[in-house]
């Protein structure tokens, strides 16, 4: 099979600034609809969390909207979910047996693509203990693509888009499936502000930016744009500035970021106080553990 990230690889500057945008939360106000309505009835389903849904549905909201690792890859998002699970004292006062994947365990640790192709290759070849998950994961997709549709950008996105590709080479950077990404960017008519949409398939954000961007440009001239501190990760591991959209105050984030953030990022004045103003916010908004 030939390596899906090529495309990243064999990208070549168009301009002198790049600018990584993650889409879930940041861009698209579709964090809570995915969540809510696709992953966690799916999470319950498939994971035989019935009785306990009340519990399991408060812990998946946990790990992937309201704490640290909100908007992290689905796959590690089922480890961490049924982990918290676990520990819950409702869970044992019920008699509930949370299920365990070891062989979930092992892949994620040995596979930097976290996505539908690797899991679909992995359950063919006969990893039979990821069965459940691709079923899952699976059930998800069609979920998602039969309920979340009419989920538009949030404002002053388009406007800051059209600001970012004028002088910079803006691209997608994300860990959802890139089919759902293009379907979404499409359908609000915003591919044409990005050069390329790298999805779950292309490796995790970090390398996203390592194979696209680093190196082709001046650390200072690299910006990433996300809601999660996994976004910020990605950006501090390739030296890249980074502006944060604040859960819960995305549009006065993207407000900021169309009046000012853009503009000290091209003039070069992004860098130091200003970016440790940003972080100093984003930092304290979402804890690392949970008070249950
Ligand atoms: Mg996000």
């Amino acid at each position: 099979m030939p390596d899906p990230s090529q495309t990243l690889r064999d990208f070549q500057p168009t301009q002198d600034f790049f600018i990584g945008i993650d889409s879930d939360g940041c861009v698209f106000d579709s964090m809570e609809i995915k969540h809510k309505e696709c992953f966690a009835p799916m999470f319950i389903k498939h994971f035989e969390l019935q009785a306990v849904s009340k519990y399991a549905r408060e812990v998946w909201e946990f790990v992937n909207l309201y704490s640290k690792t909100r908007g992290c890859n689905r796959f590690h998002a089922v480890i961490r979910s049924l982990d918290l699970l676990r520990e819950r004292k409702e869970v044992s006062a019920r008699g509930i047996d949370v299920p365990a994947f070891p062989a979930l365990l092992e892949w994620v640790e040995r596979e930097s693509k976290l996505g539908n192709a690797t899991l679909d290759a992995e359950v063919a070849g006969g990893n039979e203990g990821l069965a459940p998950i691709k079923t899952w994961s699976d059930a998800v997709n069609a979920s998602v693509k039969d309920i979340v549709h009419g989920v538009p950008p949030f404002p002053l996105v388009r406007e800051t888009l059209g600001l970012a590709a004028a002088r910079g080479d803006c691209m997608v950077i994300s860990q959802t499936p890139t089919d759902a990404l293009e379907r979404e960017w499409a359908e609000n008519e915003l591919e044409g502000f990005v050069c390329a949409i790298a999805g779950q398939e292309l490796g995790t954000k970090t390398q996203h930016l390592e194979i696209t961007a680093k190196e082709k440009y001046a650390p200072e001239n690299m910006l990433m744009i996300g809601d999660a501190p996994g976004d910020h990760n990605a950006a501090t591991a390739n030296e890249a500035l980074f502006f944060p959209i604040n859960p819960g105050d995305e549009e006065a984030s993207w407000e900021r970021l169309h009046s000012e953030g853009l503009e000290k990022f091209f003039g070069g004045n992004f860098a130091a106080d200003y970016q440790q103003q940003l972080l100093a916010d984003f930092k304290n908004r979402l804890p690392e553990n949970p008070t249950w």
